[in-house]
């Protein structure tokens, strides 16, 4: 064992939120999460200022500032990508660090065979890792495809959530081909086998999952391991049948997540308290929901 083991420094009583889905996207060696033309067509797509990347420490200071805890994750898509990632040992000693907001996900490049199944369990053990990051767009893989199983068995075992993103994707967009990026493998009904087939695992769906929303509020509803995570779009777009899902039948399924550094914190609150939802709902939303996936409950 090299990096440092996280272990939670954060007093869940006193923070105000969890916020489920922040992205790295540089390390301290300058390694970044994806190539020079992702960088740039993923900064036209969410309207960000060139050179502007996330990393581990400025991501713990503005979190602390609002009193909020973040999960934080990089994905490994080297196959995928057939791109370095930025370095997971790297954020999870960012994590140690700031352990009093941080929290730190794992990622495997689902290609890696048998060694991702290894990587899972030493990412948990030696790591403390506390859940693991999907992209199947970017990894290029099919969730549901059996040959991956061995890999979520890996999760289920060590009891911690998998984050699958879900829907359409900022990454590759505008670009010819996408950058070579499916989109299809993104469909959250390809969760809905992994659910069915891992009962016993949590799973969380990344994104309000366009086009698919409707197949992915049946899957959230109908599975009790499945949750969603409300990142990657204001909630001033998100679409009707979804905010009529919070309020109803998935309010104790729905996650609060901005999609760091793409989308920030004040602006994803602001436009959410403006809908139109029971604020009954906000404190699940915004903490509690979290703290079941997370185990912490
Ligand atoms: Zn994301």
């Amino acid at each position: 064992m090299t990096g440092q083991k996280y272990e939670y420094g954060i007093d869940f009583q006193r923070v105000d939120a969890i916020d489920i889905h922040t992205h790295v996207e540089v390390d301290c060696h300058g390694h970044r999460a994806y190539d020079d033309v992702l960088v740039e067509a993923v900064g036209k797509y969410f309207k960000r200022g060139p050179g502007e990347l996330s990393t581990v420490d400025a991501l713990a200071e503005e979190y602390r500032r609002h009193n909020t805890a973040a999960v934080v994750f990089t994905i490994d898509a080297r196959t995928g990508m057939r791109h370095e990632p930025n370095s997971i040992e790297d954020l999870i000693a960012g994590a140690v660090r700031n352990n009093d907001v941080l929290i730190p996900f794992g990622s495997v490049d689902p290609w890696d065979g048998r060694r991702a199944v290894h990587r899972v369990r030493e990412l948990v053990r030696d790591y403390g890792v506390k859940g693991f990051k999907f992209h199947p767009s970017f990894q290029a893989f099919e969730p549901n495809d059996r040959r991956f199983y061995p890999i979520y068995e890996a999760i289920t075992e060590a009891g911690v959530p998998a984050l699958f993103h879900t829907g359409q994707t900022g990454l590759g967009a505008g670009l010819p081909g996408g950058h070579r990026i499916k989109l299809r493998y993104s469909d959250p009904i390809l969760l809905d086998d992994v659910a069915a087939d891992f009962p016993e695992l949590t799973i969380v769906m990344a994104h309000p999952a366009v086009p698919w929303v409707d197949a992915q509020i049946a899957v959230a509803a109908h599975k009790a391991n499945v949750y969603v995570d409300l990142s990657g779009w204001s909630p001033k777009y998100f679409p009707p049948q979804l905010v009529a899902a919070i309020g109803r039948q998935l309010r104790t399924k729905v996650l609060f997540g901005t999609d760091y550094p793409y989308i920030r914190l004040e602006r994803w609150r602001r436009d959410f308290e403006s809908l139109d939802v029971d604020p009954e709902v906000l404190p699940l939303v915004f903490k509690q929901n979290a703290l079941r996936v997370l185990g912490l409950a």
